[in-house]
């Protein structure tokens, strides 16, 4: 089911009954579990108001009292899904996930005797809010961590639950570093053991943030605390050069995945721990910015799944062409794996990944001679600028390594172009060239603010060589002063634009033997594949109110045809 919550037998049945009856696409579908999939989370819980004759509100945070709420113990409200949200009048305005649940009335019951309770029907992930905007973390002072006596333990857990006060200091301390950490929205928990200090900091927004002290003599009990959570030998730890596991964080009733990557270092260790909080997830190929239509998405995991062979990007500073290729990287990152990185500066680090910072361009020769013989699976080369890097780029794919890389171009099919004019024979490109891409950032209109307009100016049809089609079209287009949720702005987020060219054995030889130039082999591939251009992509969304001929225009050359 499509929800938090599992509910018995009986109840879902009653639930599927409601939506059947509240929905008329709902009652088309036959199989209960197909439309039990299939249907939003607004619906359903208005499915199981119906059935439990309960208001449904689908949000309730803003109506909570802070007061209130901080009265309430947290992990016993997070335990049974529900929250108290306002007191007037011996009124209480209690919201629930679900309505089945005894805890709610069992606690209210003690609690608020004296009142009459309302009750709402609410989603899960309401709740978590509700409890978490209300919950201040609190972790065990540096004088109980001194006071430690340091002796082995042995129990494990799986999905540790960073809410609750837990019994062990160490426990304690390492679930409110984690509960810290989402509450901050940090990506990375990094602990560092260094000549004589010990400590963790977190990067929130893509900058590190306050180190945060622990004592030093806790190096190993944390450490083997970790490890074990995660099931992993500590016997293993100062033998391995890097470990990577992962584990479950619980915060408040939610799952948060933690990717969990240990090094070796001369004075103990370095972990970094990734979260992979659903609610701020990190670009992903398909999702938020990165959403690109199915048939390019398609056609770039096609791309990814071929064993050897050369991916490029292209496309001018600042289009996303880095987040994209890490995004893939992402796709890629296996532990089976090894997945080596020379990027100058790193700009996105990945758990499992070893990134390699260049200091300077002298030192590209031989950082990647000495990756060579780190038998990788997987290079990322941060960009092609020269003829050396291109040299070693194409080398790398011909002797069997996927590499990914980033190179100035306009266009896709100027990528092969490109690598010629940096002295690049052109069947060794053509031979290893799997896909070449190009991408864009288009901003995106803020949703609060948009305003209709009809069609577009006829001048500007010329301009932009748009069919007559666009004369009438239903579009938006920015608000010059924005509103209060955009800044003023009238944008709100971009989104990228990406055009891909596959480039298939038939196509590599045809381009190879000089039968093809780039401009053929992209119109060729187009007629093919029917996958979209820059310009295509572009278009359909602005014709989808995504974006506006404004900002549009800023990111693509759209006065030609292809
Ligand atoms: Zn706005």
């Amino acid at each position: 089911m499509n929800y938090d919550i599992k509910f018995n037998d009986t109840i879902q049945r009653q639930i599927v009954r409601q939506l059947r009856s509240l929905d008329r696409a709902a009652s088309a579908e036959g199989d209960d579990e197909a439309l039990l999939r299939k249907v939003s989370k607004t619906k359903l819980l208005g499915a199981i108001g119906a059935a439990s004759g309960l208001p449904a509100m689908p949000q309730v945070k803003e109506l909570a009292d802070p007061q209130l709420l901080a009265g309430c113990d947290p992990s016993v409200l997070s335990q049974g899904m529900f929250a108290p949200l306002r007191c007037a009048d011996n009124q209480i305005l209690l919201a629930v996930a679900n309505p089945w649940d005894y805890r709610a009335d069992e606690f209210c019951n003690a609690r608020f005797a004296e009142h009459e309770i309302f009750k709402v029907v609410t989603l899960a992930s309401e709740i978590s809010a509700t409890i978490e905007r209300s919950s201040q973390s609190t972790g065990p002072s540096r004088a109980e961590l001194e006071a430690l006596d340091i002796e082995h333990s042995g129990n494990e857990v799986s999905d540790f639950d960073v809410t609750r006060t837990h019994q062990e200091p160490i426990a304690q301390l390492v679930a409110s570093m984690v509960s810290d950490a989402i509450k901050r929205h940090a990506s990375d928990i990094h602990i560092k053991t260094e000549k004589a200090q010990f400590f963790y900091y977190f990067r929130v927004d893509g900058d590190l943030g306050p180190k945060v002290e622990i004592p030093l003599k806790l190096k190993d009990r944390l450490d083997a605390f970790l490890l074990n959570l995660m099931r992993l030998a500590p016997e293993d730890r100062s033998k391995r050069p890097g470990m990577s596991g992962r584990f479950t964080a619980s915060y408040y009733g939610r799952s948060v995945g933690i990717r969990f990557e240990r090094h070796r270092s001369y004075r103990g260790y370095h972990i970094t721990m990734r979260l992979l909080d659903k609610t701020h997830l990190e670009p992903r190929l398909g999702m938020g910015t990165l959403a690109f239509d199915e048939v390019t998405l398609f056609e770039l995991e096609k791309a990814l799944a071929v064993p050897s062979g050369i991916i490029v990007m292209s496309g001018p500073t600042g289009s996303g062409k880095s987040t994209t290729l890490n995004a893939m990287l992402r796709e890629l990152n296996r532990p089976e794996d090894n997945i080596l990185t020379l990027e100058n500066p790193v700009e996105d680090e990945i758990p499992g990944v070893t990134h390699c910072d260049l200091r300077d361009s002298s030192e590209f020769k031989p950082m990647i001679s000495s990756f060579m013989r780190s038998d990788p699976d997987v290079i990322f080369i941060g960009e092609v600028r020269d003829r050396e890097s291109a040299e070693l780029a194409i080398e790398a794919a011909i002797t069997g390594h996927k590499v990914l890389t980033t190179i100035h171009t306009p266009r896709a099919s100027q990528i092969i172009e490109r690598f010629q004019q940096l002295g690049i024979e052109r069947w060794k490109i053509a031979q290893t060239l799997k896909a070449a891409c190009a991408q864009r950032l288009v901003k995106l209109l803020c949703h609060n603010c948009r305003q209709t307009c009809e069609g577009i100016p006829e001048r500007e049809m010329r301009l932009f060589n748009l069919g007559p089609e666009w004369a009438k079209k239903k579009l938006f287009i920015h608000r010059k002063e924005g509103c209060n949720e955009c800044g003023g702005r009238g944008y709100l987020g971009r989104a990228a634009l990406l055009e891909i060219l596959p480039i298939t054995p038939r196509t590599g030889d045809a381009l190879a033997k000089g039968e093809l130039t780039p401009y053929e082999l992209e119109i060729e591939i187009r007629k093919e594949t029917a996958l979209p251009s820059l310009r295509d992509n572009g278009l359909r969304m602005l014709s989808e109110g995504k974006t506006d001929l404004d900002a549009l225009r800023r990111v693509l050359d759209l006065t030609y045809l292809e």
